[in-house]
C-alpha cells in the first residue's frame, strides 16, 4: 500500500451491521441467511431451486472494512465507526457517518439509539451547535423548530445555505441529548409508527464545532430513508410515487458523491438531491472522511433488500 491508498482507505470505511432475527420472523419461522464468518466477511446464503426442484443455497460473500454480527453492541459499533472520526473535527475537518439499509433493518437503532447517554466521552467539553432537520421528498424541515419548512439555498460561490435552520448552543451532554430527543420526537410525530415517516425520510444531526465563532469542524451524522422502494414506483398516489423517486434519487447521488469522495474527483454530482447539496461541504473538503454503516435483516423474506443494500454499499467501496 502507498500513502495515497492508506488516506483513501481512511477516507472512506464501509462496515455492515447484522441485527437479530425479531419476534415477527421468529413467530413465521423466517430462517437466518446470513453469517459473518470473519470480522470484515459477510456471507448471504440465499435457498434456490433448480428448475428439477432441487433446492440447494446459493453462497454470496461480500467484503467490507467491517462486519458486524447480531451480537455487537452499539458500543463496539460507535468504536470503530464513528468514534474513529471524531479527531478529524478538530483537525478543521467534515466528518460523516451515515447509516444506510432497509426498514427495520436498524438503521435508527445504529444511530440514534446510541446517545443513551453511554458515550459522554465524544461531547463533553465540546462547545457545540448543533442543528437538526429533516428532509421528505423534496422538503426540508427543522425539526428543533417545530418543523418548519426550510430552503436550501446556494449562492453564487456555489455555497450552500439552508435559510432559516436553527442552531442550538450546547454546553454538555446532557443539552445534547435533549435536543435529540426533541428532535427525534418532531420526527416521528403525528405517526402510528416511528417507522412509517423515517422510512421515508433522511434525518440529518450536525454537530458543528466553532471556534472564535469560526466553523472549525462538522460531525454529521445520517439516519437515511429506507431503501427499500419498489412498492412505491407503482403506487396509485401521486404524492408517494413522488418520494419514492426522490429518494431513489438521493441515495444515487450519495453513492456517487461518496466515491468522487475517495477518488478526490474534482467534480461531485452533489446538485443532484437536497440531501447531496445540503452535505455539500462534507464531499468537497480536503480533510473530509466519512463512515458508511449498512444495516441488515438476517431474515429470508429480506434477502433481495439484503443483496441490494450489500451492492451498495461494495459500490461505494469500490474505487
Ligand atoms: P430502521 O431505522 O432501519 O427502520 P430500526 O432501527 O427502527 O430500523 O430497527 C427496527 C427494530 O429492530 C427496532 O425495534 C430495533 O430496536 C430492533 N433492532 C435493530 N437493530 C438491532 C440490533 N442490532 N439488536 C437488537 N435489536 C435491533
Ligand atoms: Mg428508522
Amino acid at each position: 500500500l502507498t500513502t495515497a491508498d492508506l488516506i483513501e482507505e481512511h477516507r472512506i470505511c464501509v462496515c455492515v451491521r447484522k441485527r437479530p432475527l425479531n419476534k415477527k420472523e421468529l413467530s413465521v419461522k423466517d430462517l437466518d441467511v446470513i453469517t459473518i464468518p470473519s470480522k470484515d466477511v459477510v456471507m448471504v446464503h440465499e435457498p434456490k431451486q433448480k428448475v428439477d426442484l432441487t433446492r440447494y443455497l446459493e453462497n454470496q460473500t461480500f467484503r467490507f472494512d467491517y462486519a458486524f454480527d447480531d451480537s455487537t453492541t452499539n458500543e463496539m459499533v460507535y468504536r470503530f465507526t464513528a468514534r474513529p472520526l471524531v479527531e478529524t473535527i478538530f483537525e478543521r475537518g467534515m466528518a460523516t457517518c451515515f447509516a444506510y439499509g432497509q426498514t427495520g433493518s436498524g438503521k435508527t437503532h445504529t444511530m440514534g439509539g446510541d446517545f443513551s447517554g453511554k458515550n459522554q466521552d465524544c461531547s463533553k467539553g465540546i462547545y457545540a451547535l448543533l442543528g437538526m432537520y429533516f428532509s421528505l421528498g423534496r422538503q426540508v424541515f427543522d425539526l428543533l423548530n417545530r418543523k418548519a419548512k426550510l430552503r436550501v439555498l446556494e449562492d453564487g460561490k456555489q455555497q450552500v445555505q439552508v435559510v432559516g435552520l436553527q442552531e442550538k448552543e450546547v454546553k454538555c451532554t446532557e443539552d445534547v441529548l435533549k435536543l435529540i430527543e426533541v428532535g427525534n420526537s418532531c420526527r416521528t410525530s403525528g405517526q402510528t409508527s416511528a417507522n412509517a415517516h423515517s422510512s421515508r425520510s433522511h434525518a440529518v444531526f450536525q454537530i458543528i464545532l466553532r471556534r472564535k465563532g469560526k466553523m472549525h469542524g462538522k460531525f454529521s451524522l445520517i439516519d437515511l430513508a429506507g431503501n427499500e422502494r419498489g412498492a412505491d414506483t407503482s403506487s396509485a398516489d401521486r404524492q408517494t410515487r413522488l418520494e419514492g423517486a426522490e429518494i431513489n434519487k438521493s441515495l444515487l447521488a450519495l453513492k456517487e458523491c461518496i466515491r468522487a469522495l475517495g477518488r478526490n474527483k474534482p467534480h461531485t454530482p452533489f446538485r443532484a438531491s437536497k440531501l447531496t447539496q445540503v452535505l455539500r461541504d462534507s464531499f468537497i473538503g480536503e480533510n473530509s472522511r466519512t463512515c458508511m454503516i449498512a444495516t441488515i435483516s438476517p431474515g429470508m423474506t429480506s434477502c433481495e433488500n439484503t443483496l441490494n443494500t450489500l451492492r451498495y454499499a461494495n459500490r461505494v467501496k469500490e474505487l
